[in-house]
């Protein structure tokens, strides 16, 4: 589309509206755990958003929520500095902006003077919290919420509850510093379990595996985060200098010798057409599935060219997130939304 070339004020009035409501949503879902909409619902007006600044380039604040990632640092906890910065992931809603977007990227890798066809890592998009565990000399010394990307919040007294979660590596040659990056989840039959039992004790039950996690892990007791099914699968490093691994499959495999949880179901995927079964297999199956998942995660499986691809201010360029079309879960979140 093209600019248009002066905002009108009630362009401007939009603009500023959806920001302030954007922001005060991502509180909700970020610092309070308690969404105020559905996800779905969130996603139109951020769309909405990114559509009026594609318009009017002018209007962008280098604080505008399109430009940063979501979550700040609640004062309830310690703030910490993550030694690299954590990103969100660029979305699309449809097969063919999923099309559009990888064949885009195909182009850039090409101009690199790659001429090999990338190999595509496959993923669950996990609806979890983003967690970074930080090890120096294979012992977890840290772990702390993605918060605004740069700086996180200190849970690490939560994780250290999380069993599967290993507080020492087992094996040799990990990096002296090294970040892992994951998603922290409840399973989708434990959440139901701790549900009812929840019910049974005349307590009100938890909205959703998502927020539960989330909520779980910002408690500020650990004897309360300890009693809810937590688990974790890996995605991903942050600082790793000294780990020399070529591609990130190649890297979850060295991350499980060493006792990390890496998630089974991610698959490397030579094109387009096998990413699109990918997506059609899990969508058939996605209820079925041991945790919640709001999409497909699809990433450049070499690191020398994910580094050449580097980053926006939000977001990786070698990662897209594929998000299924909303469905009708989401309908009594709607409800409570409309009632506040
Ligand atoms: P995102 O959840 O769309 O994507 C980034 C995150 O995906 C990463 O931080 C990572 O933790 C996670 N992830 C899960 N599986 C992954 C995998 N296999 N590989 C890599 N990363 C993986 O982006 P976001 O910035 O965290 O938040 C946006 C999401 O939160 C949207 O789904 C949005 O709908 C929701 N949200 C909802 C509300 C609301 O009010 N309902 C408010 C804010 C955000």
């Amino acid at each position: 589309t093209e600019p248009e070339a002066v905002p009108s004020g009630s362009v401007r009035e939009e603009y500023e509206k959806l920001v302030d409501l954007v922001r005060k949503y991502r509180f909700a879902y970020y610092q309070e755990d308690e969404p105020l909409v559905s996800d779905a619902e969130f996603d139109a007006l951020f769309l909405r958003l990114e559509e009026i600044e594609a318009l009017h380039p002018e209007l962008v604040a280098n604080d505008s929520p399109t430009q940063e990632v979501g979550g700040e640092v609640s004062a309830a906890f310690a703030a910490v500095e993550h030694l690299q910065r954590m990103y969100s992931l660029e979305d699309v809603f449809s097969l063919e902006e999923l099309e559009a977007w990888i064949t885009k990227a195909e182009a850039s890798i090409v101009k690199l003077g790659d001429t090999a066809r990338p190999a595509w890592l496959t993923e669950l998009k996990i609806d979890g919290l983003a967690v970074n565990l930080l090890y120096r000399d294979g012992k977890l010394v840290r772990a702390a919420t993605r918060g605004d990307g740069t700086t996180g919040e200190d849970i690490t007294h939560n994780v250290l509850t999380i069993k599967e979660i290993p507080q020492e590596l087992t094996g040799a040659g990990f990096p002296p510093e090294m970040e892992v990056r994951g998603e922290v989840f409840i399973p989708s039959k434990a959440f139901a379990e701790f549900n009812e039992a929840l019910i049974e004790a005349g307590k009100a039950p938890l909205a959703n595996p998502r927020n539960a996690a989330a909520g779980s892990l910002r408690q500020k007791d650990p004897a309360e985060t300890a009693k809810r099914p937590l688990r974790m699968f890996v995605h991903g490093l942050g600082a790793r200098d000294g780990l020399e691994t070529a591609t990130q499959s190649e890297t979850y495999a060295l991350l499980a010798k060493w006792g990390l949880p890496v998630s089974p179901y991610f698959e490397v995927l030579g094109s387009l057409q096998e990413v699109l079964e990918f997506i059609k297999r899990y969508g058939d199956k996605r209820h079925s599935l041991m945790h919640e998942i709001d999409g497909i995660v699809v990433k450049v499986d070499d690191l020398a060219t994910q580094r050449a691809l580097g980053y926006t201010t939000r977001v990786p360029r070698w990662a897209v997130a594929y998000k299924y079309p909303p469905e009708e879960v989401h309908t009594k979140l709607l409800d409570i939304a409309v009632n506040v």
